[in-house]
């Protein structure tokens, strides 16, 4: 998956509902607590298994005769959770947020916030409240799930609070680890929004150990999530998701955790010409954690002589 820029105008205006959120809770110091967040709102939040049919059943049912009948085909919604293996989801007409319990605490508080943006954005509402229309591509569709997810890095990194924090330390995973505890998010969200937040080119890579490239690896999409800053995606276009993870294979070692890669490489942009990049990589047991941030430029001659035009793609 790759990071998506929102319009100008619709990141203002989910700034706006996440400010809004933040100010009412007396602009809080990190971490944020969702409980006050549900609490301001008033929404309810429960709890379904996807691993439990009779669970989720039940929960659905439970929405389904708890007073009116929310849901005119409450089959759908079952069906929907199954088949998109939807982590989380939001029921307007209840205001309830459904979390699945089986995924890890640190990614439900996740699944939890991109609920609550769904729950604030007006033009979201219809989606989940299609009834007959509640189609997986509705659920699914990218931009919105882009809007959400962006709202819900606002709301978890505390809009300006966090910025203020990442712009006086410099994009090594173990600061951005540091600072992702501090705000009781994931090192992985944190990474996110980091390389989103730089101003100079940044690439952040979220994949498999890229010396076990076994199992559900898949060679044409080896990264699990590319991000990029906007000044990567405005001079380096040409640097995909496979020459990235090419280049992060050759730099790594075998280790199965902590860092794996410490070393500059050379990217080129999409003029040609080539630039020198650090690369700081870390595998935590799951996944391998990488970011490319820009240096310097290299002279041509010292690209040429040292053979490393080739590096990029
Ligand atoms: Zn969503």
């Amino acid at each position: 998956m790759r990071n998506l820029y929102l319009r100008k105008t619709t990141a203002a205006e989910i700034d706006e509902q996440v400010r809004k959120v933040l100010k009412g809770l007396g602009n809080p110091r990190p971490p944020l607590r969702l409980s006050d967040v549900r609490e301001l709102l008033k929404l309810d939040r429960q709890y379904y298994s996807k691993d439990a049919d009779g669970i989720l059943r039940e929960t659905i049912s439970r929405l389904k005769v708890a007073g009116k009948q929310i849901l005119r085909r409450p089959a759908l919604l079952l069906e929907a959770i199954r088949k998109a293996e939807l982590k989380a989801l939001y029921v307007p007409d209840r205001k309830i947020i459904l979390i699945d319990q089986t995924e890890p605490e640190i990614k439900q508080r996740w699944n939890e916030s991109h609920e609550v943006i769904h729950s604030l954005l007006e033009w979201h509402g219809p989606v989940m409240l299609g009834d007959d229309k509640l189609t997986l591509n509705l659920v699914c569709h990218d931009q919105i799930e882009a809007e959400a997810n962006y709202g819900a890095g606002r709301l978890l990194f505390l809009q300006g609070e966090f910025e203020r924090v990442a712009r006086d330390s410099k994009c090594t995973l173990e600061e951005i680890r540091a600072i992702g505890g501090a705000f009781g998010n994931s090192i992985t969200s944190t990474l996110w929004r980091f390389v989103e937040l730089m101003l100079e080119p940044a690439l952040g890579v979220v994949s498999q150990h890229p010396r076990y490239t076994d199992g559900k690896f898949d060679p044409n999409d080896p990264c699990r999530y590319f991000i990029r800053s906007s000044a990567f995606l405005g001079r380096f276009s040409n640097v995909d998701e496979t020459a990235a993870f090419a280049l992060l294979r050759s730099k790594s070692n075998w280790r199965k955790y902590g860092p794996i890669a410490d070393d500059e490489v050379v990217l080129r942009d999409d003029n040609g010409e080539s630039h020198v990049f650090q690369l700081d990589a870390f595998h935590n047991h799951h996944e391998t954690l990488a970011v490319f941030v820009y240096k310097r430029a290299l002279s041509k001659k010292v690209a040429v002589a040292a053979g490393l035009e080739i590096s990029a793609k």
